[in-house]
């Protein structure tokens, strides 16, 4: 709340007052609640550089102050960002766990996703999701995380954080073309990472058909495959057909089935499930979005797999992976 973005503002503080008052309406379906901790300057810089760290605090305590045309800092936008990467963190930590939960979520902003290495842009400071995936790979010693970008902006920041990182399977479904423009169904990742980005770009107008199609027909078979040991999701509810930033057209409909794929296949796996909060910038779309997600993740999932015939892009996407990955 206390991360200012300034009048007429998509990324404002009310995403959190709707989202907190949805929960409170809602018994946290049926979640228990944790406060977030601030992420540690070592979790930070295992994905950030400590120049980039230092300067997003500088600016913070200069009074704040644009970083580009979409991205603002206030006196405390340092310290929420450092929230929401530390809620990455700890979401991590609670579905690792001995007595792990199996599913979670971590609701905050500002999002991450656009965030690079050592470059915030696109309303993102740092990259939360990124610090919780390195985390689950640098603490927890995992050997396959796989994250589903499901916000309709590429997720340019975590593509190319894990670009050359074999460990971190990352796959986004965004429309395009859209900002920030990066994400073609040719950036595959690069070097020993070579085959782990998968990238689908689909045209403005797409909806449940498209994005539930991308989850069930080529995320489904692609853990099934590489079997990660932690499925974490970059979820934005900006493809949803009310956001005014984007034109998408996914319906609340559209993100319980996204959701039921995914929590079906972390069951199958035995594998936990992690939400992280991105986009969302129409407020009743945003919350109806996600608490159709997090009621669903939380129920034991019963409903069959989506019978459709899987779309052409998801199709293209999971033959391209198979022969890149040689399964
Ligand atoms: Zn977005």
């Amino acid at each position: 709340m206390a991360h200012d973005t300034g009048r007429g503002h998509p990324e404002r503080a009310e995403r959190i007052a709707v989202i907190a008052a949805a929960l409170e309406e809602h018994a946290c379906f049926g979640f228990a609640l944790q406060e977030s901790p601030q992420a540690t300057d070592a979790q930070l810089t295992a994905v950030h550089p400590a120049r980039h760290v230092a300067a997003v605090e500088r600016l913070c305590a200069a009074g704040g102050g644009v970083i580009d045309s979409d991205t603002v800092a206030s006196p405390r936008s340092g310290e929420a960002a450092r929230h929401a990467a530390g809620g990455a963190v700890a979401l991590v930590d609670a579905l690792l766990a001995a007595d792990a939960v199996r599913v979670g979520a971590s609701l905050h902003r500002p999002p991450g996703h656009h965030a690079e290495a050592a470059r915030a842009m696109g309303f993102c400071l740092y990259n939360s999701v990124a610090v919780g995936a390195q985390w689950a790979l640098d603490h927890h010693g995992l050997e396959r995380v796989l994250v589903l970008d499901s916000d309709v902006h590429h997720g340019n920041g975590t593509n190319a954080i894990f670009h050359s990182e074999p460990r971190v399977l990352f796959v986004s479904v965004h429309q395009s073309p859209l900002y920030p423009g990066t994400g073609p169904a040719a950036d595959v990742g690069s070097g020993a990472g070579h085959g782990t980005n998968v990238n689908v770009p689909v045209p403005g107008g797409s909806g449940d058909e498209t994005f539930c199609s991308v989850v069930e027909h080529l995320v489904v078979p692609i853990a099934r495959e590489w079997r990660p040991q932690l499925l974490l999701v970059s979820a934005g509810f900006d493809a949803h057909v009310d956001d005014p930033l984007a034109g998408c057209a996914v319906t609340d409909a559209g993100y319980a089935a996204m959701a039921r794929s995914l929590r079906r296949v972390a069951d199958e796996l035995g594998v936990p499930l992690g939400i992280v909060l991105e986009g969302g910038y129409e407020l009743g779309a945003l919350t109806r979005g996600l608490g159709a997600t997090l009621e669903t993740i939380a129920a034991e999932p019963v409903a069959p797999g989506d019978e459709r015939a899987p779309h052409p892009l998801a199709a293209d996407a999971l033959e391209r992976t198979r022969e890149l990955l040689a399964w």
